[in-house]
């Protein structure tokens, strides 16, 4: 009887880990739950939010497809959501399509369910709550119904305000920048920042972002939160702005304001004060007496929430899974022996640092704002990732 291993979430870090173990692992089945048929490439939302700037093909991978490479009873795929995790029975409880229900024994689990982007609560019928097209939270239909939403509105607004400036914000508000910051029908691209500077006060990275965006023609206001958004009679937006006498009215409001991990599915004891999984060094759950069930990605963000960081983790999982069924010890799973941040600033630029090293705009380009990686999608599809 082959090894059933179980994966939530279809994404960098749940497809990763399927490819790895249906490339290497001899017997092993792999059962892959994701409440999104396709996995998503979310690094180029800051960008799609343009209209006509990816066709599908650069933003989406069937997950059916991404694993039709592999002998069919080996894999299989369930596009459901994860609603409970029983570590002592080892099964998980899985709703598809919102009605049925299905219980899925498990070997071993991982769990990479991500995070989504954190929204205010509407409490009454004129609140305002900002479009977040950032990460793919709900059916691969909810996602695309999303974009295509903030898409109409991108091009039918003539004020944008973007809340929240860090990587996200700055580089949707370049994005804006440069598709409408200058010419005849200009659009008013607005950033808001919380904080006294953007990008967490990043001493290297913040001011050449700021200066980038000047040059797109983006007004970035700093100490400047939002403490309450309402939709107006013709269907503008309101903010009241801290700091600011009047309230700025908009077009559209989007907003990137931090993540919130997607684990309501585990009991509370295997999580943090903040919700994300505790983990070891092997990237196990700390605390399942077992020791088969792994966690990587945003749903950890230890370090921190990050694709390239998250590709090592899933890497490390997959091989540890593989050395343990195998009846030999995992080994801890090792990171990137250096800090990097790139941010985009446009199609043509971008700014970035290695440690505390300024990166040159050219370097982030090639590397990051040039693509957005999409151009990495296929490997995801190909299983060449793995
Ligand atoms: C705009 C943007 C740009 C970024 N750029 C960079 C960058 O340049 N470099 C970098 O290193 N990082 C970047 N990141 C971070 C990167 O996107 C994340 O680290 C990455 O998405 C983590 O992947 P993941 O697989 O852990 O989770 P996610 O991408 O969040 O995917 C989780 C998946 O699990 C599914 N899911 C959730 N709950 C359930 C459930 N209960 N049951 C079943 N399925 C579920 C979700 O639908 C989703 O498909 C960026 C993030 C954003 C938002």
């Amino acid at each position: 009887m082959p090894s059933t291993v179980v994966i939530l979430g279809g994404a960098y870090g749940g497809l990763h880990v399927a490819h790895y173990l249906l490339k290497y692992s001899k017997d092993v089945k792999v059962i892959l739950v994701s409440k999104n048929s396709h996995f998503f490439w979310n690094l180029a939302s800051v960008r799609a939010i343009v209209p006509g700037t990816f066709e599908d093909s650069k933003l989406y991978v069937d997950l059916v497809a991404a694993l039709s490479h592999y002998p069919q009873e080996r894999s299989e795929v369930v596009v459901g959501s994860a609603d409970a995790v029983d570590t002592d029975k080892k099964t998980v409880d899985v709703s598809i399509n919102g009605s049925e229900k299905r219980t899925i024994s498990y070997d071993h689990l991982v769990l990479a369910t991500g995070a989504r982007c954190t929204l205010p609560e509407k409490k009454t019928d004129t609140d305002a709550v900002p479009l977040a097209p950032w990460k793919a939270d709900g059916t691969f239909e909810e996602y695309k119904a999303l974009l295509a939403q903030t898409q109409e509105k991108v091009k039918a607004a003539k004020h944008i305000v973007v809340v929240g400036a860090g990587s996200t914000g700055i580089e949707a508000a370049a994005e804006l920048g440069s598709a409408y910051g200058k010419g005849a029908d200009a659009k008013k691209i607005v950033l808001l920042s919380s904080s006294a500077q953007i990008l967490s006060g990043d001493s290297v990275v913040g001011p050449s972002a700021l200066n980038e965006l000047q040059k797109l023609n983006v007004e970035v206001k700093t100490s400047s939160a939002v403490t309450a958004a309402r939709t107006l009679e013709d269907g503008r937006i309101e903010l009241t702005v801290a700091g600011s006498e009047a309230p700025i009215v908009t077009d559209l409001y989007l907003a990137s304001v931090g993540l919130t991990a997607n684990s309501e599915y585990l009991d509370a004891k295997y999580l943090n004060e903040h919700k994300y999984i505790n983990v070891d060094d092997f990237y196990r759950v700390s605390g399942v007496a077992d020791n088969n069930v792994w966690a990587i990605g945003d749903v950890v963000s230890k370090p921190r929430a990050g694709f390239m960081i998250t590709q090592k983790q899933a890497a490390g999982v997959g091989k540890n899974i593989d050395l343990v069924l195998n009846a030999k010890a995992p080994t801890p799973v090792k990171l990137l022996p250096v800090d990097i941040l790139a941010v985009a600033t446009g199609p043509s630029r971008g700014v970035g640092r290695m440690s505390s090293f300024r990166l040159p705009s050219l370097m982030v380009w090639l590397a990051k704002g040039r693509t957005l990686g999409t151009n990495m999608l296929p490997s995801y599809l190909n299983g060449s990732v793995a």
